[in-house]
């Protein structure tokens, strides 16, 4: 049975959810698009931020603005101001457990084609269907005013936070949180005299649930190591009328080794692909097994694709085992016209998603040695050069742990009426979950998304539906009390 406490925090919510809303729609209308490097639109994105540093204030939260300096572009400095990231505290009390909390305050740009609703950054909340069409309604801004809802409601209400509460809110999270891993590592190297410090645990809101149905809980991301591989030979491009038949053609040996990575069924084909990849535990067979989730409604979205129709092996090849992708040849004469150019040089696109304990270093390394040995084997003249050219680490979070017993109990007290929530990992990276991992190594993470699957976070028609959003508010308070009940040891 919920306390009194959490009888009026959750009253609280449902009472304001119309003020609420209004909030968010105030919130997604400033265009904190940090990948626009327009002075204008950075000046939006710095008064998001100060935005949220307000209203941190407001509610009782001791809070400031940190600067981060001046954009890098291409290595070179600019006189554009990184938004500041945005730092808070609030209780002191040793005897209770310390919540940091993350979120970002800036959004992708809202360019794309299929908005069905005049302005994305005017939030349209459609109480028929239930949900608010938005940029930044579901990534990030909803799930960072959930924080607020908590807030506001215990301030208002007078009641005491039942954890000491930590916030770090940035505004590069779409463009590389350029700045952020540094400050934080400074953060958290203050120890006990900085705002990480004696962090018990970490929640991030900033991802989806499986479905549309059945809330999550994600305890794992994978890495990615993403590189170019470039055949060059002839000086120029050459006239396949003339120059076809006479020399070796950097498309056909790119081609030829890019087939040799990956198989039709997904196989990784490179040695030591899958070296050190734990094999799956009966104990995880079960953990997939319990997930709500249907190949079906995969190939609803995917069309009759799926590698396989057994659903722990789909759930498998997205959440625990690595992958390759080919992504596309630069330098192809590609577009509709039948050219006939020999292209001097090309450069083959591919990645890989990683999981624990592979790393893009031992990965670039294996990968380079195959591609070249396999080039070798091609007799060609012409050169290869295979660069990784950007990565990332996996993560995964140990979950039997009192911090996942509580965002389980606590989803499970927001949601009485759903099935028990999908205990999941993501095919896709959350870059600053690996900064906090490394950084605070005491503390454990939890990341709690609040919108559902189908929210479309950087496509067209983002949206977050009324309910995640005032039922979500509820559970990341119940998600407080829950660490505050938890036993620790
Ligand atoms: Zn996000």
């Amino acid at each position: 049975m919920p306390s009194n406490a959490q009888q009026d925090f959750l009253q609280y919510i449902n009472d304001n959810a119309g003020p609420f809303i209004e909030r968010l729609k105030e919130a997604v209308a400033i265009r904190s698009i940090s990948g626009d490097t327009n002075p204008d639109v950075r000046k939006e994105v710095i008064r998001m931020s100060i935005w949220m540093l307000e209203k941190l204030h407001s509610y009782g939260v001791t809070a400031e603005a940190i600067p981060l300096g001046k954009q890098i572009i291409n290595g070179e400095a600019t006189d554009l101001d990184l938004p500041p990231v945005i730092v808070g505290r609030i209780g002191e009390d040793a005897a209770k457990k310390t919540v940091l909390v993350y979120g970002h305050l800036d959004v992708q740009p809202a360019n794309q084609d299929g908005w069905t609703i005049p302005d994305p950054f005017d939030l349209d909340v459609d109480t028929k269907s239930g949900k608010m069409i938005g940029r930044g309604a579901t990534d990030d801004k909803g799930p960072v005013l959930g924080w607020i809802n908590v807030l506001e409601a215990h301030y208002k209400l007078g009641l005491q936070l039942p954890v000491n509460m930590r916030f770090c809110f940035e505004a590069m999270e779409e463009s590389g949180s350029e700045g952020l891993d540094d400050f934080i590592k400074v953060e958290a190297a203050k120890g006990p005299n900085g705002y990480f410090g004696n962090v018990d645990c970490v929640c991030i809101s900033d991802n989806y649930w499986l479905n549309n149905r059945t809330p999550a809980i994600t305890y794992g991301l994978r890495g990615i190591a993403y590189f170019n591989a470039t055949v060059s030979g002839p000086r120029v491009d050459l006239h396949s009328g003339v120059y076809g038949g006479t020399v070796h053609e950097p498309m056909t040996d790119l081609i030829a080794i890019m087939s040799r990575l990956v198989d039709s069924q997904g196989q990784i084909l490179f040695d030591g692909a899958y070296e050190n990849v734990p094999s799956v535990t009966d104990e995880e067979v079960a953990l997939y097994e319990a997930i709500d989730f249907d190949v079906s409604e995969l190939e609803e979205f995917t069309g009759p694709v799926a590698l396989s129709q057994d659903k722990i092996t789909v759930l498998m090849g997205r959440m625990r085992n690595p992958s390759l992708s080919l992504h596309g040849i630069v330098g192809d004469s590609s577009g509709p016209e039948a050219q006939t150019i020999i292209p001097a040089k090309v450069t083959g696109k591919f990645s890989l998603r990683l999981v624990p304990p592979q790393t893009p270093e031992s990965i670039n390394a294996k990968v380079t040695k195959f591609l070249n040995e396999q080039f070798d084997t091609l007799g060609t003249r012409n050169h290869l050069d295979v660069q990784m050219v950007s990565s990332g680490l996996p993560w995964v979070e140990n979950t039997k742990h009192w911090n996942y017993d509580a965002a389980i109990s606590a989803i499970k007290a927001a949601y009485p009426d759903r099935k028990d929530p999908d205990l999941i990992r993501e095919g896709g990276s959350i870059p600053v979950t690996l900064t906090f991992a490394e950084n605070l190594p005491g503390a454990n993470i939890v990341l709690i998304p609040m919108g559902r699957g189908d929210d479309g976070a950087h496509s067209a028609n983002e949206k977050l539906d009324i309910e995640n959003f005032i039922t979500g508010s509820q559970l990341l308070g119940m998600y407080l009390y829950a660490v505050a009940a938890a036993e620790t040891n």
